[in-house]
Order: structure tokens, then C-alpha cells, then sequence
């Protein structure tokens, strides 16, 4: 590839940090580094919240629904489009998923669907043990409703915020600060990276406790090993975590910049059957990718022949996430919605959104989607 959908994107600050944690042979998962890394983050989040660094996302949701109780035969309701990664950690506690389809407005969990499957699952005894939507292509969700109905019905809320460091709701909470929960990734592809690494953030000082003991191995205090619980080995190495620490310092550089390759990309291609994904009123979204629908009725192309095109380029571009109730893992799962995330896994694709795209990177992409429908239109007139 040539122009990759998100590449890790230095700053020139980090290979300071990483000397300094060298220099100091904290080179192992914990040391000054990890801790200045989990304040920095805590910092730009704000509101006394207490962030826990992990070797990566899908470990903090592991370790944030493994507190929160989930255990086998517990449900836990899900947004249905979403990364792996988001989802199995449900798979490792031997509980059971059951999805949720997307808002058409928002692009991120239907709190209407939602609130009613809640209100038929209470009077029927049958509440999740916990609540997981996704901040889709880094868009927060609806913090103040799905708050508001995790108490109603006392179910645990842990927000996957992967996607969505940086990005804020309704102009006063910064994504990443919701739920009993939120879990961040810090995977090379996401807005900023430590190689690989992740974090849970949570308002609890006992699930914060809690996640140091189980992702150091579940030790309990003595002289020798002593453990009356099983663990994990999830800290996040102290050289990560300086990488980290490099990166938070561009954090809204970053942000800005995928937000600005969106608009480009919008101002661009947009015509009639081209839809970008929408940004309610007040919402402020990472644009981690910039994800579009296209309808070939309208267009005369499909998602696949500009992704294709682009390929022929050496230009990465892919499908939107696969809605998990149609991955062959979850046949038969429970699904509640209209088939709205069908619909945009149907004609939904990602364009190559990297912070490090130059203003010509982006205009390659953008003249081959215009050669392709533009080319299509010209056929179209000379055949009439
Ligand atoms: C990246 C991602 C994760 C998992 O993070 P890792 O650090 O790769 O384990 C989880 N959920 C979503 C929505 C993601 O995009």
C-alpha cells in the first residue's frame, strides 16, 4: 500500500520519552512513565476520573465487564456494529451478547430501541448484567440518555470510547469520561498510539483498585505468591506508555487534522447518493475514519468498485465494521432494530483518513472516486 486507511502518526516527542524511560531501566509493565502517561490522560479528560493503562482496548473491556460482574448466563446489550475487539471480551466471561442496532441521525446506538427492549426485559426479570455502545468512527453516544437509563434500571454502562479520544458530547463532556466505564485504545491505527495499548477510565476509585490487582496477575498482599482470584497480565509497558506520553501532546492536533481530511473529502464528493456520516447538532467527533455511504441506484457505482479502484492504486480503503448479529460467530443471536447498520455495512466504506495525509495523498484519493463516478455519469449521457 501507498496510502494506508490509518497509520501511526509520530510527533518527534517520543523518542525523548522512550530515552528517558530507558534511562531510567524502567523498561517493564510499570514504571514513572506509565504513571505520567495515565495522569496525562486523566488530566485532558478531566473530572477526577481515575485512568488504568493496559497492553490494549479489548483488555480494559475485559477487565471493565469482569468488575462489572458479567459472568456466564448474564446478558450484556451491545452496539451490533463494531470492531472484535469490542465484542469478545463478552465471548472470554461466557456471557451473552445481545445487539443493538444504530440511530439513523447519529450513527451510534438507538437509545429509543434501547430503552424500550429495557423496560419489556424488566418486567420480564431479564435485565443485562451490562450496556456496551460504541462511539462509532469516534462519535460519542448519547451519554445523558443511556446514563440516565443505566441508573433507571441499575445496569452497568461501559462506554467503548476506541475510537474517540478527543472527541466531546453536546459541548461539555469529553468522550471517554461515560458510564461506570469507558475504554480507550491506543492500537497504531487509532488517533493516537503506543504501538499497542489500551485504558479503562472510570469515575470508581474501587474498579480502578480492582483493575491494577486483576491485570497484575490478581496477587494478593504477602511475601510469596498468594492469589484467591485468577488474573491477567494486561499493564501496559512503561516504553509504550512513553510513547504515549509523546503523543498526548498533539492529541487535538491529531483530531484536527481527521476532522479537516473529512471536510475535504465531504466538500469533494458530495452529490446525490454520496451520504458522510452525520455529526448531530453539538456533537464533536474524532473523524477517526471518514465514512461514507454510497447508492448505487443513484450513483451508478458501488462501494466495492471504488474500493476496488483505489486498490488497483495501492490505496487502502475498506467496508464499514460488519454488524456483529451477521458474523457467522453470533448466528442467531438476538438482534433488536431495523436493520439501519445492514444498510450502511451494505454501501458504507472508510477512506484512507491517517493525521500524517498529505493535502495531495487526499487529492489522489479523491480524483479517482471523481474519475469513477463522473465517468459513470458520462456513460449514462452518451447512452441516452
Ligand atoms: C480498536 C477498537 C477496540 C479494541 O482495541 P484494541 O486496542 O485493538 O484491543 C475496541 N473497540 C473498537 C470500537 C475499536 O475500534
Amino acid at each position: 500500500m501507498r496510502i494506508y486507511l490509518s497509520r501511526p502518526h509520530m510527533s518527534g516527542h517520543e523518542e525523548a520519552r522512550v530515552a528517558e524511560a530507558f534511562a531510567s531501566n524502567f523498561v517493564a509493565p510499570l514504571g514513572p512513565q506509565l504513571d505520567a502517561f495515565e495522569t496525562a490522560v486523566a488530566d485532558y479528560l478531566g473530572g477526577g476520573l481515575h485512568c488504568v493503562g493496559l497492553s490494549s482496548g479489548s483488555a480494559a473491556l475485559h477487565l471493565a465487564l469482569r468488575i462489572a460482574g458479567v459472568g456466564p448466563g448474564d446478558e450484556v446489550w451491545i452496539s451490533s456494529m463494531t470492531f472484535a475487539g469490542g465484542i469478545f471480551p463478552v465471548n472470554y466471561l461466557g456471557a451473552t451478547p445481545r445487539f443493538f442496532d444504530l440511530d439513523p441521525a447519529s450513527w451510534t446506538m438507538d437509545t429509543a430501541i434501547l430503552a424500550d427492549e429495557l423496560e419489556r426485559a424488566a418486567t420480564e426479570n431479564r435485565l443485562p448484567k451490562a450496556i456496551v455502545p460504541t462511539d462509532l468512527y469516534g462519535q460519542s453516544v448519547d451519554l445523558d440518555r443511556l446514563e440516565s437509563l443505566a441508573s433507571r434500571y441499575g445496569v452497568r454502562l461501559i462506554v467503548d470510547s476506541a475510537e474517540s479520544l478527543g472527541a466531546s458530547y453536546a459541548g461539555r463532556r469529553k468522550a471517554g469520561t461515560g458510564g461506570d466505564a469507558a475504554i480507550l485504545s491506543f492500537n497504531g491505527n487509532k488517533i493516537i498510539t503506543t504501538s499497542g495499548g489500551g485504558m479503562l477510565v472510570t469515575r470508581h476509585k474501587d474498579w480502578a483498585d480492582e483493575a491494577r490487582f486483576l491485570a497484575t496477575q490478581a496477587r494478593d498482599p504477602a511475601p510469596h505468591y498468594e492469589h484467591s482470584t485468577h488474573g491477567y497480565n494486561y499493564r501496559l509497558s512503561n516504553i509504550c506508555a512513553a510513547i504515549g506520553l509523546g503523543q498526548m501532546q498533539v492529541l487535538d492536533d491529531r483530531v484536527a487534522r481527521r476532522r479537516a481530511i473529512f471536510a475535504r473529502y465531504q466538500a469533494a464528493l458530495s452529490r446525490p447518493g454520496i451520504a458522510f456520516m452525520p455529526e448531530p447538532e453539538g456533537m464533536h467527533s474524532t473523524r477517526w475514519l471518514t465514512a461514507l455511504t454510497i447508492e448505487p441506484d443513484v450513483t451508478g457505482v458501488t462501494r466495492d468498485d471504488i474500493r476496488l479502484k483505489l486498490l488497483e492504486h495501492r490505496i487502502e480503503a475498506r467496508p464499514l465494521w460488519k454488524p456483529m448479529h451477521l458474523q457467522p460467530l453470533y448466528a442467531g443471536a438476538p438482534y433488536h432494530g431495523t436493520g439501519v447498520d445492514e444498510r450502511l455495512f451494505a454501501n458504507g466504506l472508510c477512506l484512507p483518513s491517517g493525521s500524517d495525509m498529505t493535502e495531495d495523498q487526499q487529492d489522489e484519493v479523491i480524483g479517482h472516486v471523481l474519475n469513477l463516478l463522473e465517468g459513470h455519469h458520462a456513460v449514462r449521457h452518451t447512452a441516452q
